[in-house]
C-alpha cells in the first residue's frame, strides 16, 4: 500500500512530500501545474527505461530546471506500507543521465539492481504497465480485440500462466 511520495528537484517540483490517504485518490489543479509529472515521478521508480515514456527527452530533463540552473540530482522516493512495516523504494538520476536504485528501511539506505526492483514490483503486482496515462485510453480504444486481450491477459496474470505452458509444451 502506497503511503507517500516524496520529491526531490525531479521535473518543475523542489521538494514535495505528498501523502496518500486510504481510498481513493484524485489529483486536480490547473493546466501546467504538475499532475501528471506526479504521475510521470512513480513510473520513475516503478522503473521506466525509457525517457521519452515520462515525457522527457533524455533522463537528465527530468532535473528540476529553475531560472536557467539546473539542481545537481533529482530522486523520487515511494513509502509503502505493508503488515505495519513501512519502506521506501526510490530512484535517482544524476546530471549525466545515470540512474540508481535504492532500498529504505529504518533510516538505512542501501542501493539495489534493476532486476532487484523489477522482481520486488511484479511480486506487488506493481508494474508501470498497469498505469493509463493521459492519452493511452485513445490507443486502447483504437486497439484490435486481439490486442486489447493482450493486455487484459497481463494484467490479470494470465500471460504468466500462458507462458508457462507454452514452455511445458516445448519440452
Ligand atoms: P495538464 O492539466 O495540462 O495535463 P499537468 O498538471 O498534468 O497539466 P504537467 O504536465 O505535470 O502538468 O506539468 C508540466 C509543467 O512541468 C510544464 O510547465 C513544464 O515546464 C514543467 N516541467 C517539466 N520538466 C521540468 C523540469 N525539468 N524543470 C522544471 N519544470 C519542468
Ligand atoms: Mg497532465
Amino acid at each position: 500500500m502506497l503511503k507517500r511520495i516524496e520529491l526531490k528537484n525531479f521535473k518543475s517540483f523542489k521538494s514535495l512530500s505528498l501523502e496518500i490517504p486510504k481510498g481513493f485518490t484524485a489529483i486536480v489543479g490547473p493546466n501546467g501545474s504538475g499532475k501528471s509529472n506526479i504521475v510521470d515521478a512513480i513510473l520513475f521508480v516503478l522503473g521506466k527505461s525509457s525517457a521519452r515514456k515520462l515525457r522527457a527527452n533524455k533522463f537528465s530533463s527530468l532535473i528540476n530546471y529553475h531560472k536557467g540552473r539546473k539542481a545537481e540530482y533529482a530522486e523520487v522516493t515511494l513509502f509503502f506500507e505493508s503488515n505495519g512495516e513501512e519502506f521506501g523504494i526510490s530512484r535517482k538520476v544524476k546530471k549525466s543521465g545515470e540512474t540508481a536504485y535504492y532500498f529504505i528501511k529504518n533510516g538505512e539506505k542501501r542501493r539495489l539492481t534493476k532486476k532487484e526492483i523489477i522482481d520486488f514490483f511484479r511480486r506487488l503486482k506493481l508494474l508501470g504497465d498497469n498505469i493509463i496515462s493521459q492519452g493511452d485510453l485513445l490507443n486502447i480504444i483504437n486497439m484490435s480485440p486481439i490486442e486489447r486481450r493482450k493486455i487484459i491477459d497481463e494484467l490479470s496474470g494470465v500471460s504468466e500462466f500462458d507462458e508457462k505452458k507454452k514452455k511445458a509444451e516445448e519440452e
